[in-house]
Formats: structure tokens, C-alpha cells, sequence
């Protein structure tokens, strides 16, 4: 599982192909962090829509599936995720450890500014506005393998600054989400490698069906 050093103060990881596929219901390959957060009822996921909703999180109700795409918590010991394949993973917690938010950003989330709606509602949860905060970008698919058209290319460049993300056609959706949560003056890492190409992980592009998962867990 991929980690970053810049939340090494959280449990957190993205897993990949060797963690096993991790669609809603089906979490008994993860490994490591994840294996024993599921075995205490102890990760909460979303209904994801490609939407910008955060889902605010006291604990574990498996019984309730809320359409989000976001899921922020604040409750000690409790891990939250998103599932992926393609799109991209984005965690980010407070410098303690007392706040964090699970973020999944296709085309359509990253458009909506999915990323500082769930950081500003993370800063509100906190109740500590000024608190820093450092995030990581799990694997999805790079500019290599996702020309777009118009539509994605507006969108994205209507929230994200500067062309840092544009590659002739193709979109690199992790680095614009990168250059966001950098003007937002947040610490920011991205670690593994293109989805679609990189062999080590599920592609929805690539015909997968099954997801990968980013997961961070609040301070205990
Ligand atoms: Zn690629």
C-alpha cells in the first residue's frame, strides 16, 4: 500500500491491485491498515455520484448510504475512504490528526470544486479555520492516457490555476487538483503512478470493474 511522508502522523494508504479489489461490499482484501479498520467496523465510505457533497461522518452506520463524494470525520479511531479506479484519491488531515476527509475527483468532481468545498468543511469541522493541513494524491489515470474534450478541458480549467494540468488534449487531473490545494497553502504529495497504464492498479478505462481504495484514519 502507497503512503505518503507527509501524513506520516495518520494511518492512511492507497491500495492497488495487490490489496485486491475493494468495490462497496467488498473489503476482504485490504490489506495492512485497512484489513483491521474492517474487521472493527471501522471505515466509512459514500454512494459516489461525481458530485461535490460531503458527507460528515460521527462513526460507522454501515445501514446508511448517502450519496457523497467526500467523507470527512472527525471522531477519534474512525477511518474514512474512497473507491477508485481512475479517479482521483485525495486525503487530507489536520497536523494532529484530529480531522481528516477522503476525496474522490473525476473530471466531473474536480470541475466542481470538489476539493475546496471538502477543505473548507474540513477546516469548519475542526473549528480551528487557521489549523494546518497536509493532503496526498493516491494513483489515477495521468495525462499519458486521458485525452478529453472540450468540456473536461473548461472545466477543470475553471477551478484549477495556471496550465500545469494541460498536455496538448490531455488532462492531468491529479496535478490540477494538486495546484488547488497548493494556492490553498496546503502541503500536498503525490505518490504512484498513471492507473490506466501503470499495471499496478485498476483502470476503469482499461476495462476493471473492480476499485481501489484511498483510506485515512482519524487520531486515536
Ligand atoms: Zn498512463
Amino acid at each position: 500500500m502507497l503512503r505518503s511522508g507527509l501524513l506520516h502522523h495518520v494511518a492512511h494508504g492507497f491500495t492497488g491491485r495487490s490489496e485486491g479489489d475493494l468495490r462497496r461490499g467488498n473489503v476482504a482484501g485490504l490489506a495492512e491498515v485497512g484489513a483491521a479498520l474492517c474487521a472493527r467496523g471501522l471505515i466509512r465510505t459514500a454512494s459516489q455520484v461525481h458530485g461535490r457533497e460531503v458527507l460528515v461522518v460521527e462513526g460507522v452506520d454501515p445501514t446508511q448510504l448517502i450519496e457523497a463524494d467526500a467523507v470527512l470525520c472527525t471522531a477519534p479511531g474512525v477511518a474514512v475512504a474512497v473507491r477508485v479506479a481512475d479517479c482521483v484519491p485525495i486525503l487530507v488531515a489536520s497536523t494532529a490528526g484530529h480531522g481528516v476527509i477522503a476525496i474522490h475527483a473525476g473530471w466531473r468532481g474536480t470541475a466542481a470544486d470538489i476539493v475546496r468545498v471538502g477543505v473548507a468543511a474540513l477546516r469548519t469541522a475542526l473549528g480551528a479555520p487557521d489549523e494546518p493541513l497536509r493532503a496526498a494524491i493516491g494513483p489515477s489515470i495521468r495525462s499519458c492516457c486521458y485525452e478529453v474534450g472540450d468540456e473536461v478541458i473548461e472545466g477543470v480549467r475553471a477551478i484549477s490555476p495556471g496550465d500545469g494540468w494541460l498536455r496538448g488534449r490531455a488532462v492531468d487531473l491529479a496535478e490540477a487538483n494538486r495546484l488547488v490545494l497548493a494556492a490553498l497553502g496546503i502541503p500536498v504529495e503525490v505518490v504512484g503512478g498513471c492507473t490506466r497504464c501503470g499495471g499496478e492498479w485498476y483502470s476503469h478505462r482499461g476495462g476493471d470493474v473492480e476499485r481501489q481504495l484511498g483510506v485515512i484514519r482519524v487520531a486515536s
